[in-house]
């Protein structure tokens, strides 16, 4: 009998990329949408491994979809990843971002606890949880201080798998992931807004790219090392809750001169920074000390901001 594995999101970029890492474990891997008949399955297309995979729907913020879904999986292991992922896009969708995150979370523990069938849980949880950090990094023992209703909606989904865990002996854990990027990325997001505003510029477009803050700092990762750590936390003998990053942060001012140079680009001609583009509050630092993940699960990043940027640009190149 194959392990079967349940990925809530896994349309998404880390569902994908997490999909296809535990079908070369070996695992039956079940993945949801919210709508099976109309989802993009586009990520997992790109990546070769749509049809090896029981595509079901399920709307997190639904509990008997949960509880169903859950129950005919047969799963050992749930992942859910499934939110509303933009902090940028959670100040214009505040409700939709919050309840998607905070009742889905909700719904998936109390499935598992209601059916008693030991299913490991893992959380997506995030690095915006802790706000500005300032050159202090951020571990396992910091403070939240979310700035964002996508960071609030996180903080209450790690604490109520706290509690679960606590409350009712559940194996549920939360990965506290900072940023993490692939081809996978969609272009909502600036990493691969920047790439691909290169990637057309150098091919000739004559465009300006227009960005909100270029003094954030932030840490980048490449995704499939941080799917990775996902189930690494799973098969780990007890659950506790991880920061997953690379531990080195940049400024997005740096990125951007990575990426424009990619293309043989000087990124100061062709970058405006445009107030109207900042979010009404936004993270300047951001650092994190992954030490636990390398001590506990020995788990470590390999590939820095600089590869993520060559990676990225890698694929870009390859397309038509
Ligand atoms: P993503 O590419 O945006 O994928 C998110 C998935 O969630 C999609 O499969 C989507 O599936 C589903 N979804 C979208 N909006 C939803 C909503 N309102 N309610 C319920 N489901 C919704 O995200 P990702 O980059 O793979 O990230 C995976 C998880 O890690 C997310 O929880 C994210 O917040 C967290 N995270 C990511 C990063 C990062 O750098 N990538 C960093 C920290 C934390 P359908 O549209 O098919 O339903």
């Amino acid at each position: 009998m194959q392990t079967v594995a349940l990925i809530c999101g896994i349309t998404g970029q880390d569902g994908a990329l997490l999909a296809r890492f535990l079908l070369e474990k070996g695992y039956r891997v079940w993945g949801t949408s919210r709508n099976a008949d109309t989802a993009s399955t586009a990520n997992l297309v790109s990546i070769g491994i749509a049809d090896r995979i029981t595509l079901v729907s399920m709307d997190p913020e639904i509990g008997a979809d949960v509880i169903k879904v859950i129950r005919d999986s047969q799963a050992v292991e749930i992942y859910h990843l499934a939110a509303q992922s933009s902090v940028g896009r959670s100040f214009e969708r505040p409700v939709e971002t919050v309840s998607g995150i905070v009742l889905g979370t909700l719904n998936v523990l109390e499935a598992v606890r209601t059916l008693g069938n030991n299913a490991r849980v893992f959380v997506a949880g995030s690095g915006e949880c802790f706000g500005d950090t300032g050159q202090e990094a951020a571990d396992e023992t910091t403070p939240f201080n979310p700035g964002s209703p996508y960071a609030v909606a996180k903080a209450s989904a790690y604490w109520l798998t706290r509690n679960y865990r606590e409350s009712y002996g559940l194996f549920a854990c939360t990965g506290l992931l900072f940023n993490h990027e692939s081809p996978l990325r969609p272009e909502r997001f600036v990493t691969q807004k920047i790439l691909r505003a290169a990637k057309r510029i150098s091919d000739g477009s004559g465009e300006r790219l227009r960005l909100g803050r270029l003094d954030i700092q932030r840490d980048w990762g490449w995704a499939p090392e941080y799917v990775e750590a996902m189930w690494r936390m799973l098969q780990h003998a007890d659950p506790e809750d991880f920061v997953i990053a690379t531990g080195s942060t940049h400024p997005l001012r740096e990125f951007v001169a990575e990426a424009f140079a990619a293309f043989g680009l000087d990124w100061e001609q062709h970058v405006t920074e445009a107030p109207e583009l900042y979010r009404p509050s936004d993270i300047l630092l951001s650092c994190a000390n992954p030490e636990k993940a390398r001590r506990l699960l020995g788990w470590k990043a390999k590939f820095s901001m600089r590869d993520v940027v060559r990676l990225m640009t890698d694929s870009l190149a390859g397309e038509a």
